[in-house]
């Protein structure tokens, strides 16, 4: 959170002047609300939300407990816990934590920018990597976040391409795939030199001390298993109380963000095997609580509410200030740090279109009313929401009287509680051609996995996989494996069958450095059949890191671990070691609200399946 950046009510004039940015923007958004819109909206979405809602209601009830509990377990599995009251507590415990001779890779998001996490540590002389495109763009380029999900909305492909050629000397078309090659390269780069990381938590359950961490781009897995401290970072509202809590939070997450079912990769850090250290950032949470203004905590911080908000999309991002944006960035700063923010919850319409879409059922309009009478009431109106409020009421005088009143008139006119796509909104992106649940498991994972370039094959026993795996090897003319112990991965002779045709066996557990294109070998824990998540165990005699560097990697998982959804699957792992969720590749909405496909992590995923009665 920058503190010398212009008052919100000066902001929102130099954005509403910024006509071509605006453009940018509301293309950019509108891509993405008709996804947002069609995930939260639907009868399945109904039942999720109200899920969702139950866990996120009774956890603030809990919080304090959850937060007790949470510190115990997380300390049981080896994870040291750190709890700060403060931004500068936060940064204080960073500083004691991290080696200045190493450079530390983060993702510039949520809490970190909260406490302003970058700033200070590069102001202390420690060198920042970035792990995400967009943030490192914006960087070089010295800009600020538009949206949380597309941090880029406000620039158009020919502004990237120019401004990359000017800060870094090199030209570059100005197309998506270019961009996206150029900031990979320097991502890539960050991720070799990390030797720490400071990076922020989706989730931590209580029940378990589990930490969970959430990544589309796929430079999140590459990193945990690479450096040798790793900080995560997290409000303490973030606590789930149990793991079988996690799946509908998840989702929810996702199709509030960019409209999909699940994240590329999700990560679950029951035991880790390094250095980890979970910092609890309180920053005033626990006195909002304690005052009764606890609903907004329940925020997933999902971004939905900003992506359909018609006013947020006339400004964008850059005016808030805080990495609480759109709607909710009327609520929670100005409850939270009235001393800063008092005038955020003044500047917005009270229409209600967010509510629509919430996945936590916030009412805006009602909770914008709170905020203000909590800050009227603790501060007095200052003379500077009174200038606010003047111009809103002469609204038709004012540039942004008119386009506010105008907004929230509009808004006002029309229901607030949306169901179903509103007329203006572009159609939803056509449905995963996917089979329904009813559906054999297999032939559903086929479907599910067609789109993304996942295949599929059925073996009867160990044998014959060996002979699949030899054939597709063959096929893909592939000369390296790089995998678990053949035991293992049940393929006792691996080795030797490979050598017998050419193509040489490599030990995860020995860290090879392979140059030419090799496939990666390990086994699945389980793969469920809702959504076509992967679940991969990762431990010391089972490492992970060297597959992210695989072009394809084959997965073996006996029969009857294919199970219907990721509850049934995490009902039966070990609450120990970490286990990586695999279950898209890995993309990017930075840019302009669509996918792209980024090169972190395997482009392919290839099972195969072992009929549980013969595997060995
Ligand atoms: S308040 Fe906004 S960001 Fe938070 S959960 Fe609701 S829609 Fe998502």
């Amino acid at each position: 959170m920058n503190d010398v950046r212009p008052p919100f009510r000066q902001a929102v004039h130099l954005a509403l002047q910024d006509h071509i940015s605006r453009q940018h923007l509301e293309r950019a958004l509108s891509t993405l609300e008709g996804r947002v819109r069609h995930a939260l909206t639907g009868e399945d979405a109904q039942e999720l939300r109200a899920r969702v809602q139950q866990v996120r209601t009774q956890t603030i009830h809990q919080l304090p407990d959850l937060y007790e509990q949470l510190q115990v377990t997380a300390s049981q599995n080896g994870i040291q816990v750190c709890e700060v009251d403060t931004p500068a507590e936060a940064i204080a415990c960073f500083l004691d934590i991290l080696s200045h001779r190493d450079p530390v890779a983060t993702i510039n998001q949520g809490i970190l920018e909260e406490v302003n996490a970058y700033d200070a540590l590069q102001e202390e002389g420690y060198r920042l990597l970035d792990l995400h495109l967009g943030d490192y763009f914006l960087h070089l380029i010295e800009d600020e976040k538009a949206h949380p999900v597309v941090p880029l909305a406000h620039l158009s492909l020919m502004d990237m391409g120019t401004a990359w050629t000017e800060t870094t000397g090199h030209a570059i078309r100005p197309t998506a795939d270019a961009i996206i090659a150029a900031l990979s390269g320097r991502v890539r780069a960050n991720i070799r030199r990390a030797r720490s990381a400071i990076i922020p938590a989706a989730f931590a359950i209580a029940e378990t001390g589990t930490i969970v961490l959430l990544d589309n781009e796929g430079t999140l897995a590459p990193i945990i298993h690479r450096v040798d401290t790793l900080v995560i970072v997290m409000g303490i509202h973030r606590v789930v109380p149990t793991l079988a809590d996690l799946p509908p939070l998840v989702e929810a997450m996702a199709r509030g963000s960019h409209g999909t079912t699940t994240f590329a990769t999700t990560i679950l850090i029951h035991t880790p095997s390094q250095n980890v250290h979970l910092v609890l950032v309180d920053n005033e949470r626990e006195r909002l609580y304690r005052e009764g203004y606890e609903a907004p905590l329940r925020c997933l911080e999902c971004a939905a509410c900003a992506t359909v908000c018609p006013a947020f999309r006339e400004v964008g991002g850059q005016v808030y200030g805080t990495p609480y944006m759109g709607p909710i960035g009327h609520i929670l700063p100005p409850l939270l740090w009235p001393d800063r923010y008092a005038e955020l919850a003044f500047g917005t319409p009270m229409c209600g279109i967010a509510n629509a879409v919430c996945p936590v059922g916030l009412d805006f309009p009602a909770l914008i009313a709170r905020a203000r009478a909590y800050v009227r009431q603790r501060e007095g109106v200052p003379w500077r929401i009174r200038a606010f409020l003047n111009t809103w009421r002469h609204g038709v005088h004012h540039p942004l009287g008119r386009i506010l009143t105008r907004l929230g008139t509009e808004a006002l006119l029309s229901p607030p509680r949306v169901e179903g796509v509103p007329p203006s909104s572009p159609p939803p992106p056509p449905s995963t051609p996917a089979l329904p649940s009813s559906a054999s498991p297999l032939k559903r994972l086929a479907s599910l996995w067609a789109p993304r370039g996942w295949g599929i094959e059925v073996e009867d026993n160990p044998v014959a996989a060996r002979l699949t795996l030899i054939s597709y090897l063959q096929e893909h003319h592939i000369r390296h494996v790089v995998g678990w112990a053949p035991e293992a991965v049940g393929m006792e002779g691996l080795p030797e069958a490979l050598a017998d045709v050419g193509i040489q066996w490599h030990n995860a557990v020995d860290n090879p450095t392979v140059e030419e294109p090799f496939v990666g070998l390990v086994k699945a824990e389980a793969v469920t059949t809702e959504n076509g998540t992967v679940i991969i165990r990762s431990a010391a005699d089972m490492p992970l890191a060297p597959m992210f560097h695989a072009e394809t990697l084959i997965v073996m998982v006996e029969r009857e671990r294919i199970v219907p959804t990721w509850e049934d699957a995490l009902s039966v792992l070990p609450t120990q070691a970490t286990f990586v969720l695999l279950a898209d590749r890995p993309h990017t909405f930075a840019l302009d609200g669509m996918p792209h496909p980024t090169p972190f992590g395997p482009q392919r995923l290839h099972l195969v399946i072992i009929q549980s009665d013969a595997a060995g």
